[in-house]
């Protein structure tokens, strides 16, 4: 069985009840942490999980509220697990290795770090049933979208990014896109600077109207002004049932 479990669905600026955006996907009892900010191993203590087994993690690009909680994670798994994997970039991968190094996490009693490009390899992660390819978005130096391809679905997680058809042709067929949903077009309209990094749910709206085939998860709200929540929920609202809002701890199975 392969499940999403969302552990944040805001950006930068978390909200009473959203913390940065992360999730886990659990396949076959495996866990694939997808980015690392907050207090993860809290979280996996609050959904009943086991943070010691913890192994495998991808950071999709190198912005704090995507990679700020990895020192925390490491530090908690001390005498409790032996290796880590992360898979991720250049950018981020020089960030992590002198965080390590700043907090003395190297000692032998941590886990033993393995770094991996993710863009050395068509499928960075490829295991019986499930295969992850990274997608380049349109974000900052060498961040990036992942493709999962399970047994019987496939999604496209956008990570934060300008909007961008091409990427999404790129990621081909798909039932579900979890996408940067960062705010609504008004919002965006006042402060432009946005387009050029973030996603609105207007243009989710226009582009997936016609795509009758593919339900839509938004995420890395913005959510600093009180009416925002109601204006995205709004302009996707031509979606209908595509549309699924989830919250911090939601799960969807695949
Ligand atoms: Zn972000
Ligand atoms: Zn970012």
């Amino acid at each position: 069985m392969t499940k999403i479990t969302f552990l944040g669905t805001s950006s930068s600026i978390p909200t009473k009840t959203r913390d940065n955006t992360s999730f886990i996907l659990t396949h076959r009892n495996k866990y694939f942490l997808i980015d690392c900010p907050g207090s993860v191993s809290y979280k996996f203590l609050q959904l009943g999980l086991d943070f010691t087994k913890i192994k495998n993690i991808i950071i999709t690009h190198h912005h704090p509220d995507h990679l700020y909680g990895i020192i925390s994670l490491i530090h908690t798994q001390a005498f409790q697990n032996k290796i880590l994997n992360i898979f991720s970039n250049n950018p981020s991968v020089k960030i992590i290795k002198k965080l390590v190094k700043l907090f003395d996490l190297d000692k032998s009693c941590y886990p033993l770090i393995n770094y991996f490009n993710v863009y050395k390899k068509t499928f960075f992660i490829e295991i019986p049933g499930l295969k992850i390819q990274a997608i380049k978005n349109l974000h900052c130096s060498e961040s990036f979208g992942i493709k999962v391809f399970t047994n019987k679905k496939s999604f496209f997680y956008s990570s934060d990014t300008s909007f961008s058809p091409t990427i999404l042709k790129s990621a081909g067929n798909i039932d579900l896109i979890i996408h940067d949903c960062t705010a609504s077009k008004s919002f965006f309209e006042k402060h432009p600077s946005l387009y050029k990094m973030h996603t609105c749910s207007l243009e989710h709206a226009d582009y997936l109207k016609d795509k009758p085939n593919i339900k839509l998860i938004p995420i890395h709200f913005l959510y600093i002004n009180k009416d925002e929540e109601s204006k995205v929920k709004k302009e996707l609202k031509k979606l209908k049932d595509r549309v699924i809002f989830v919250e911090d701890f939601d799960e969807i199975n695949l």
